[in-house]
């Protein structure tokens, strides 16, 4: 079985965080195929893996704008389907793996009748998507897909309450390989160590800078917490968030909360900086498709606490594998993270329980299977 692979971006994002592992597993049998040059593309390079850069101009769509006149206005929705479409004869399946990737695989597999796979790791409601948007995406799927795969429950019910057919659509978790995220106590100390933080409690956040993975709730937090409580911000402001970048620092300057807050970027190190935390949080204001974070957190053996909404509810038993708090709640979240800090014996086993059950649970060989099982029957009758 030969796969076409799509993805709008060069940059690194869960979705394609994720998708790096499923095209690793087909690597002698696949292309990636990207809108956008960048760091995506080096790390599937890195793995080995061929990878085809379309280079269209970098497209900012709003949230509120419809995709397909987006592309079709600045005059790359015409170009990517031909060259997705040229580029599809070599092989059985297109899968896609993003909104954009989806919408031009779709009207490329019209041209060579493709079995289309869309991986939908975005929640299909009105706080992610517009009404026009909303429709574009799912009319295509049920017209042009055999497979939609959900990275979780959540993200399946909401595509058909948006009017998915449910036939379609099935549940695949998000897989990773545990033993990426085992650090050493000499890496442990070191970055510790690095960020000065002494016997600090060290509450860490990642995700990229944007209002609705909701930094801003977790420095609202802080406030709530007792001194010693200070918190590392990583990750950027990938698709243009700056205003809230500097709205995260206003807010900051504004409670007096300089010396309890560090912003450390963009990092790959994320294993070492998970575990040199105390406390791994999740703020996400509105539902989180899956929340890859969540799991990584566990799989370093940080305890985790979540925002209960979408598929973070899925991931997280509370008071077994991690703490669930209502998203937008800062107190609740500050309840949460004072009783990490006084109650060690608690948040130790708490992480522990979460670290054997994030392994079993979300293991990658088993993510890996449930795709090539879900794959089989799509291709009979097209076969290069
Ligand atoms: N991440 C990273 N570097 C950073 C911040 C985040 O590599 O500086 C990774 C993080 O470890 C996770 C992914 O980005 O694997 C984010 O995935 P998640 O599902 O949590 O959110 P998404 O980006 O899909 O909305």
């Amino acid at each position: 079985m030969k796969i076409l692979f799509l993805d709008q971006s060069g940059k690194l994002g869960g979705a394609e965080l994720s998708l790096l592992d499923v095209a690793t597993y087909y690597r002698d049998r696949s292309l990636v195929c990207l809108f956008q040059d960048g760091s995506f593309r080096e790390k599937l390079q890195a793995r080995q893996l061929p990878v085809h850069v379309l280079a269209a101009d970098t497209l900012q769509v709003r949230k509120d704008s419809n995709l397909l006149q987006a592309l079709n206005s600045v005059g790359q929705l015409i170009p990517l389907v031909n060259r997705v479409a040229e580029l599809s004869r070599d092989y059985d399946v297109i899968y896609t793996n993003t909104p954009k990737a989806f919408i031009i695989g779709a009207l490329a597999s019209y041209r060579g009748g493709h079995p289309l796979v869309y991986h939908l790791r975005d929640i299909i409601s009105a706080d992610h998507f517009s009404r026009l948007n909303r429709e574009l995406l799912i009319r295509l799927a049920n017209a042009r897909c055999r497979l939609v795969i959900a990275n979780s429950h959540a993200t399946r019910q909401a595509f058909i309450q948006a009017g998915g057919r449910p036939e379609i659509i099935k549940v695949v978790y998000n897989g990773f390989n545990p033993e990426a995220y085992h650090v050493c106590e000499g890496d442990h100390q070191h970055i510790r160590h690095q960020l000065a933080l002494d016997d600090r409690f060290l509450v860490g956040h990642f995700s990229r800078l944007s209002p609705w993975k909701g930094q801003h709730v977790l420095i609202e937090a802080l406030q709530y917490c007792s001194e010693h409580v200070v918190a590392l911000l990583v990750g950027d402001a990938l698709f243009g968030e700056d205003s809230y970048v500097a709205q995260l620092h206003q807010q900051i300057e504004s409670l007096g909360l300089q010396h309890r807050v560090k912003f450390l970027g963009f990092r790959s190190d994320i294993p070492a900086l998970m575990n040199a935390c105390d406390l791994v949080t999740h703020t996400s204001t509105a539902p989180e498709p899956f929340g890859r974070v969540i799991i990584e957190g566990m799989l370093c053996g940080t305890p985790v606490v979540a925002a209960a909404a979408g598929g973070a509810t899925e991931l997280v038993e509370p008071g077994t594998t991690g703490w669930l708090t209502p998203p937008k709640d800062a107190k609740a979240l500050a309840e949460v993270i004072m009783t990490c800090c006084t109650q060690h014996d608690v948040a130790s086993s708490i992480a522990q329980q979460a670290h054997e059950y994030a392994k079993e649970r979300f293991s990658l060989a088993k993510t890996n299977q449930q795709i090539e099982q879900l794959l089989e029957p799509l291709l009979s009758g097209f076969m290069h």
